[in-house]
């Protein structure tokens, strides 16, 4: 047994923010949240991001004398214009990824990542995948083809993602029906990726 190397380390989440970061004179930030990256667990960036978005908007609704989920909701809008944009998106493609052999990571990293996907990821963004589109028939195997799917419909499915979350309803009414809608792309999602 390792008695060494079991302190000091803990779970991260990998998944998309809370889907509403607000209540009645309650806010959410960090991972208590959910905030860090889907893709590689890095939490402080988002943390420290929503955190500044947080104490802005804490500060209007108290000035305001609203500290109501309405009065607090702007924090939803400005912390997903900013970052919680792409996280969806990047959950799915982190979903994707759990799937793949190291064959098939490796034919991926060679023919498929173009130098904008390789900046896109440093960035924290979603890539594009453009270079998977031109190759067409010229994709050897199976599985590599599987892939070539694969990557092709996280790229889309982050492209839709980013536009419902970009429509993020603007008061709390219209907040169940944008969830229902977003559950239903994530849903269709994880069904065609099956982890
Ligand atoms: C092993 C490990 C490695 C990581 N490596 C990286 C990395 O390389 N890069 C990166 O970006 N992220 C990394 N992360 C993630 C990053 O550490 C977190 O996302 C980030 O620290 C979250 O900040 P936070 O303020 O939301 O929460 P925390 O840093 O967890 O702060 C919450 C604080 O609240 C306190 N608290 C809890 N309950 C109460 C209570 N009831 N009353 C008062 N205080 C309370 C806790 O003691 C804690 O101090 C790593 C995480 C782990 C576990």
């Amino acid at each position: 047994m390792d008695s060494n190397n079991v302190t000091g380390n803990w779970q991260v989440s990998v998944r998309r923010q809370n889907d509403c970061l607000v209540a009645n004179g309650y806010m959410l930030v960090g991972d208590s949240a959910w905030m860090p990256k889907p893709l590689d667990a890095g939490g402080i960036g988002p943390a420290i991001v929503a955190a500044t978005i947080l104490g802005k908007n804490a500060v209007n609704a108290i000035e305001a004398n609203d500290v109501s989920e309405t009065g607090l909701w702007q924090y939803n809008i400005d912390f997903i214009n900013d970052y919680g944009y792409k996280t969806a998106g990047l959950e799915i493609f982190r979903r994707l990824l759990q799937t793949l052999t190291n064959d098939q990571i490796n034919y991926g990293m060679k023919h498929f990542l173009s130098k904008l996907d390789v900046e896109a990821i440093s960035k924290g963004e979603h890539p594009d995948f453009g270079t998977v589109g031109k190759l067409g028939m010229m994709i050897r195997g199976a599985l590599n083809k599987k892939l070539a799917d694969g990557l092709r419909f996280t790229a889309q499915q982050n492209k839709t993602l980013t536009e419902h979350y970009y429509n993020f309803p603007k008061k709390p009414d219209g907040f169940d029906m944008w969830q229902k809608t977003l559950h239903h792309i994530l849903d269709e999602s994880y069904a065609k990726i099956e982890v």
